[in-house]
């Protein structure tokens, strides 16, 4: 598959001494290091469809798909071509542009929530710019949000969150107490905990953002009647309800987590599938809020490389790649369903009662027995030390997963039959593997 193969580089562990050397901790995203595995991530030096290959010449098939963002497959060509038509028409113009006017068109067909938007370049900025317009219209301070969750790296959300700041020490150095004390952190799906809170502090909160189906402490689903719960909640006591649909946006279906479940947010963030492994990302929603948004309204928000011509290009054909093949979602949905079925017989087989959940295109277990675990206290209770030792039997088995048990499996259209069964025969070693070292 891959035109040239790669001289046996050092392998990752030498190749990182040298990254430590000049790149802060090795890595520009803490999770990359692979604190929670033992053992940074391997050097890639391609990514062609479901798999990528490693500077050492090994291949892998690929389930970390960037963190999310893959859902065509690596390189696939409808993006490339169009990315590539974009660059030589002019990265960057400073001015909005008409494809850029189009391509928000076409996100508020998809998402019925969404009555007007504005492009940002991470998920990081749609998230922390939702709050503050939700701050501006409610002219309240508090947000709520939930442990577990993950809606980027700004200050206000970085503390008590999922995923990769579980792989460190981070938790709230160099963030402002005056910035704790505005968010209140509560358990995923307790409906009752919001209520609780909503009428202990009246006007006091301006916002609650959540995940819908939260992928940063593995794969959570909500909870019965949670969402309803929610968006009754803010519905009852004026505060803005923001989905993080950063990871779930296009993933799960081309109207988002909000189709699936019927429930219409304040505010929507999406990012990470969008741009097709380009980084473009929006915030959008009612247009009363939006409205605040200056040059309207008061409120800021701005930057140098939201909507360039690039990313939009990228995102059209993304759009154009899920809508020009009307059964794309089923599609990919049976191949995920054909894994994590396949991962549950092996489970069966081997008498392990750890359960594996599936959404669309995300998978995910935990070496936790019972039922999945609806909150972040129970995904703390997995063990660590055994999910390590299967990503380590997974990797030598040529299967690339997340290196941290907070994380979750991706599955793109690019994967196919073989590349499922031949991940089905790793975990069958792997699980075996790491149970016996245990
Ligand atoms: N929200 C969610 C749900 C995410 O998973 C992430 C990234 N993992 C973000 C927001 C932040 O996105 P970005 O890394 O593009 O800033």
């Amino acid at each position: 598959m891959y035109k040239q193969i790669a001289a046996r580089a050092p392998d990752s562990t030498d190749a990182f001494v040298r990254a430590r050397r000049a790149l802060a901790g090795g890595v520009d995203s803490p999770v990359r290091a692979g604190a929670a595995v033992g053992a940074p991530t391997p050097f890639i030096d391609q990514a062609h469809g479901a798999r990528v290959l490693a500077a050492d010449g090994r291949e892998y098939i690929d389930y970390v798909c960037g963190y999310g963002p893959v859902l065509l497959g690596h390189a696939d060509p409808r993006v490339s071509e169009r990315v590539s038509h974009a660059v030589a028409n002019g990265a960057i113009f400073g001015a909005t542009h008409h494809e850029e006017v189009r391509l928000a068109e076409r996100l508020l067909a998809l998402f019925p929530s969404i009555e007007r938007l504005r492009f940002v370049t991470t998920g990081t900025e749609a998230c922390m710019s939702a709050v503050r317009l939700a701050r501006s219209l409610t002219r309240r301070e508090k947000i709520i949000r939930f442990e577990g969750c993950y809606h980027g790296h700004s200050d206000e959300m970085i503390f008590s969150a999922g995923a990769s700041t579980m792989t460190g020490p981070t938790v709230a150095s160099g963030i402002s107490g005056g910035v704790i004390h505005d968010v209140l952190v509560l358990p995923y799906n307790d409906i009752f905990a919001v209520d609780r809170t909503l009428r202990g502090r009246r006007n006091e909160v301006a916002a609650i953002i959540v995940e819908p189906i939260c992928g940063n402490m593995g794969l959570c689903l909500p909870a019965p009647k949670f969402l309803e719960g929610l968006r009754d909640l803010c519905r009852s006591f004026g505060v803005i309800l923001i989905f993080d649909e950063v990871i779930t946006g296009l993933r799960v279906g081309s109207g988002g987590a909000q189709a699936l479940y019927g429930i219409r947010p304040d505010i929507t963030c999406l990012g990470k599938a969008l741009g097709g492994g380009l980084p473009i990302a929006a915030f959008g929603g009612r247009g009363d809020v939006m409205a605040k948004l200056a040059p309207d309204g008061p409120v800021f928000q701005g930057g140098t490389f939201s909507g360039n011509p690039v990313c939009v290009a990228a995102a059209h054909a993304v759009l154009d790649a899920i809508e020009g093949e009307p059964d794309f979602y089923a599609k990919l949905e049976a191949k995920s369903r054909r894994l994590a079925d396949g991962l549950r017989r092996i489970m069966a087989q081997q008498h392990l009662e750890f359960p594996v959940v599936q959404c669309a295109s995300m998978i995910d277990f935990m070496f936790r027995r019972g039922q999945p675990h609806q909150t972040m206290a129970q995904a703390r209770e997995a063990d660590a030390n055994r999910y390590a030792r299967y990503y380590h039997a997974m990797l030598e088995r040529g299967i690339l997963l997340p290196p941290s048990q907070f994380e979750l499996m991706f599955l793109t259209a690019a994967h196919d039959e073989d590349d499922i069964d031949a991940t089905l025969r790793a975990a069958n070693d792997s699980l075996r593997i790491s149970a016996a070292q245990g």
